[in-house]
């Protein structure tokens, strides 16, 4: 105990890529399910579904136990058959993928752009009458190009599967991200609304939600009338009073990180070899992460400013560094084309991801951007 306790000191010292801080209220509301008996899937997760719906502004929001969950039961609502193809971002978290491939069908990759997001035009060739799904990843938060995705897709069946993970709260010219098609969000503890583990699928299609929910509870469509085979993938009430309590904030949180990058972008500008991110006209960036890239013409190397970040209490990090499917479990799998992607593969080797979360103050993001600029020598 007093290791941990010893840990947990070393580490106030630092500033964190995340940080999660429960309120009373959410401690209050926790109690409650605790005392109240009823620990899984009931009426805090239905709260915090109806909660949800308008954070996507949809008309269905399903809660799941992950988003890894949310991605794969919305993939499987579409009755995917082996042979059928999907197509993702190249520069991704694993789950996106592993979702794909427990479907059964075949995953294409899609190079990137200078939003981290997948590009439009480099997806386009990738068309073919085998796709079924697409899976935009709205990376560190910044929504996907979605309209000019929908205008590529216009006239196809292809469905759009969105991986909003990191991105609740994000808009493209206004309109929610998590509403183009599936929505797929998730609550891991370390993403901008956390219910430690969890996930949602949102959809204004009442079909594929009620697919979803059959998904979740072992493919039942009531009790014992099984009618496919399904999942576990149920909430806990738990993780929903989680989501229930802090879902109020989800607006108020986004806008910390955005003003910190703000100040971040302000204090970083013009930098030799340093890239800022980028928020494009019209969409809504809600910064799970604040990504730069050390490029090659920068004064220092990406990793070598990482560890003298580290070593100054600062916690940078990389997500992601190397393109999704750059594993030996990936490269040789059977269901997995190797496509060339030579924007992703670059911008792995350069991003560095520094602390936008609401726990930031604005005298670190001051810290911050000092300790940065003497890391590079400057
Ligand atoms: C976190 C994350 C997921 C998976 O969510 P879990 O809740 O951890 O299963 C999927 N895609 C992306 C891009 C993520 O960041």
């Amino acid at each position: 105990m007093s290791a941990v306790r010893a840990s947990i000191r070393r580490r106030d010292l630092l500033i964190p890529i995340a940080q999660v801080k429960l309120s009373r209220d959410t401690e209050d509301l926790v109690l409650q399910v605790l005392r109240s008996g009823r620990l899984s899937q009931g009426p805090m997760v239905e709260a915090f579904e109806d909660a949800f719906r308008s954070v996507a502004s949809v008309e269905h929001a399903i809660a799941v136990n992950s988003g890894t969950s949310a991605l794969e039961a919305a993939l499987m609502s579409l009755g995917l058959v082996p042979g059928d193809e999907v197509i993702t971002s190249a520069f991704t978290f694993s789950a996106t993928l592993n979702a794909i491939l427990g479907t059964g069908a075949s995953v294409r990759f899609a190079d990137i752009g200078d939003d981290f997001c997948v590009n439009v035009a480099s997806l386009s060739r990738l068309l073919s009458e085998r796709t079924r799904a697409i899976v935009p990843v709205h990376l560190y938060g910044c929504p996907t190009d979605l309209f000019a995705l929908q205008a590529v897709l216009s006239g196809s069946k292809i469905a759009i599967v969105e991986d909003a993970a990191q991105a609740p709260g994000a808009k493209v010219a206004g309109r929610s991200v998590g509403s183009f098609g599936v929505g797929c969000f998730s609550f891991y503890a370390t993403k901008n609304l956390s219910t430690g583990e969890g996930g949602m699928v949102t959809t204004d299609d009442s079909r594929l939600a009620e697919q979803v929910r059959i998904i979740r509870n072992q493919g039942m469509r009531s009790r014992y009338d099984y009618v496919m085979p399904g999942k576990n993938f149920r909430m806990s009430e738990v993780a929903a009073a989680l989501g229930v309590a802090q879902l109020p904030d989800l607006t108020t949180n986004n806008d910390r990180r955005r003003a910190n990058a703000a100040q971040l972008t302000s204090a970083l500008q013009d930098i030799p070899g340093v890239l800022l991110p980028l928020e494009p006209p019209d969409r809504h960036h809600v910064y799970h992460q604040y990504t730069v890239r050390i490029t090659s013409t920068a004064p220092r190397l990406r990793d070598d400013l990482l560890s003298f970040l580290r070593h100054r209490g600062i916690w940078a990090d990389v997500y992601y560094p190397r393109v999704v499917f750059d594993y030996p479990c990936y490269r040789e799998h059977p269901l997995v084309t190797r496509d060339d992607v030579p924007v992703a593969a670059t911008i792995a080797g350069e991003v560095l991801s520094l602390p936008v979360h609401p726990g930031v103050s604005e005298q670190d993001i001051s810290l911050i951007a000092r300790v940065f600029r003497e890391g590079l020598g400057l």
